[in-house]
């Protein structure tokens, strides 16, 4: 399967937002003025969250959400469902159905899985890529994150609290806030730093510590070689997987907890308890 594979954020997709923003630059030029009145800003958790929840309405508009009953949402709400609150923070999950490998978790709580990825890692490698998704934001990284995007989205040069200017943006801010949290980068410290979360809360909770190394692996060996879209955003926003499962190996050893990784039988199919695939037992008439 030719994928390309991001952790912390998406690309692909949302042909209509990324259209819609083609206008936008998401660049980090921002004006003295603008950036001195960025410094006296405070931007609280509270404030990143609110950007946040906009942004999500945007992007879950731009994407095919799977449904309630959907084979990968019900796989996602059991292997999740331990997990609705995380550092104090109330997280919601939901499915995008694309072949793009991809997960991203924003400010206000929203985790974002992309169906690509369900297709290929199994419920501790979930667990362990989410893990590191949900450390940006317990690290306050998708706070930061936001807050660049509120600055770059010029909402910080007037005067007005945060909650007034977002209640108050246009719909081109909004993309402008959605697209950036599905490109914003993190910094090689920040994606260690979420590399630890994930290995912790893996340890913490009683999985597999090993699932962290071999996601990464997996994420390795799809990203050698390939050039397909479907991988492009989530590697270069996560670059280094080779190193990162190597830490994480690191990691389990020096805890005595090391051992390889064998892939888990999964199935994203809403009939999951039998093993062998349901075939179409009846044709299905349309006229
Ligand atoms: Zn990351």
């Amino acid at each position: 399967m030719k994928a390309k594979f991001l952790y912390s954020i998406c690309v692909v997709a949302l042909l209509s937002v990324t259209n819609s923003l083609a206008q936008i630059n998401l660049g980090d030029k921002i004006s003295g003025a603008v950036g001195n009145g960025l410094n006296s800003l405070m931007f609280s958790d509270a404030d990143a969250a609110k950007l946040a929840s906009e942004g999500i309405k945007k992007l879950d508009s731009a994407h095919v959400v799977a449904g309630p009953k959907d084979g990968y949402t019900l796989r996602l709400n059991r292997v999740f469902a331990k997990h609705s609150t995380e550092n104090g923070l109330k997280l919601n999950y939901k499915v995008y159905i694309t072949k793009e490998i991809n997960a991203f978790a924003c400010a206000d709580g929203s985790v974002r899985v992309f169906s690509g990825l369900m297709d290929i890692m199994d419920d501790n490698q979930l667990l362990a890529v989410i893990g590191h998704e949900i450390g940006h934001v317990a690290n306050h990284d998708s706070r930061d994150a936001m807050k660049a995007a509120y600055r770059n989205a010029a909402l910080a040069d007037a005067v007005g609290s945060v909650s007034t200017k977002v209640a108050s943006m246009t719909d081109g801010q909004i993309g402008q806030i959605a697209q950036a949290m599905l490109q914003s980068k993190y910094s090689r410290k920040q994606e260690t730093e979420a590399d630890t979360f994930s290995y912790d809360f893996m340890k913490k909770n009683g999985y597999d510590v090993n699932a962290v190394e071999s996601a990464f692996t997996i994420l390795s060996s799809l990203s050698e070689g390939q050039s397909s879209d479907i991988l492009s955003q989530m590697m270069s926003s996560h670059p280094d997987s080779k190193a990162r499962a190597e830490a994480a190996k690191k990691r389990a050893e020096s805890d005595g907890l090391y051992k390889p990784y064998k892939q888990k039988a999964f199935s994203n199919k809403a009939t999951s308890t039998k093993v062998t695939t349901p075939k179409k037992a009846t044709p299905k008439k349309k006229k």
